[in-house]
């Protein structure tokens, strides 16, 4: 099975296939935004390295996001969702598996335009103990602002409010969106409409990944 990159704009459903990935093929998810919220919940200095930028809706560092993410890889295959999200950070990657003699991972690019992805952000409810999320329209929760699986409640993120999210999506396109002309030049980009439903993506998924021959 290939090491996966998930790439997207803030809001074009990452975290909603990764988690079904997951649960589908048995990879290991890392998400830098969810070990970054885990390192500010539990005050570590990491954390509060990382606050203000996060609060503006700016990138961390790269050298933050690189050494967490080396410290954080395990030996089976891994979906990456939210890094990389510089050229920076997709070279460093790229360094760590070729040290490591490992195939290079194959990057999924969820694409969205703006509109949507707005709508996305501005509906998301997130259960900040899993990070599993919902949309108060397209996937609302049983109960409103409860999480169908623990009862336990959900939050709006603090950076999914109107500023906050117009900076995120510049911030992509400025510095992320290169990626796609990075990972298409190594002849490993697989490009999946993100407007389709939730299943329908993750079809498309499973199948540009070649995983359906994989299912256990
Ligand atoms: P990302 O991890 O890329 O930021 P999320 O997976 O958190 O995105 O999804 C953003 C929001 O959009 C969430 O509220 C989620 O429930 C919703 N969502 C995800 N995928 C879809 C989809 N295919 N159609 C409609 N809404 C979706
Ligand atoms: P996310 O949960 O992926 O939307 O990330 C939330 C925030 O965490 C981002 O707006 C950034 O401030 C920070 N972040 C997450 N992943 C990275 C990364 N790979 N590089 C830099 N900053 C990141």
């Amino acid at each position: 099975m290939p090491d996966v990159i998930l790439l997207g704009a803030p809001g074009a459903g990452k975290g909603t296939q990764a988690q079904l990935l997951q649960r589908e093929y048995g990879f290991a998810a890392i998400s830098t935004g969810d070990l970054l919220r885990d390192h500010r919940a539990r005050g570590t200095t990491l954390g509060q390295e990382a606050e203000s930028f996060m609060q503006r809706g700016e990138l961390v560092p790269d050298d933050v996001i690189i050494r967490m993410v080396e410290s954080e890889l395990p030996g089976k295959p891994v979906l990456f969702d939210g890094f990389p999200r510089t050229v920076a950070q997709a070279q460093a990657l790229d360094a760590l598996f070729e040290a490591r003699r490992r195939p290079l991972p194959i990057a999924a690019y969820l694409k969205l335009d703006r509109a949507r992805l707005e709508e996305r952000l501005l509906g998301r409810w997130t259960n900040p103990r899993s990070g599993r999320v919902y949309h108060a329209t397209f996937d609302p929760p049983k109960r409103s602002g409860i999480d169908d699986v623990d009862g336990g409640p959900l939050i709006q993120r603090e950076d999914d409010r109107p500023e906050t999210i117009a900076r995120r999506l510049d911030v992509f396109e400025g510095q992320t969106l290169p990626l796609v002309a990075y990972y298409e030049a190594g002849n490993r980009l697989i490009l999946i409409d993100a407007a389709q439903s939730v299943d329908a993506v993750s079809k498309a998924l499973v199948a540009g990944l070649g995983l359906h021959q994989r299912a256990r």
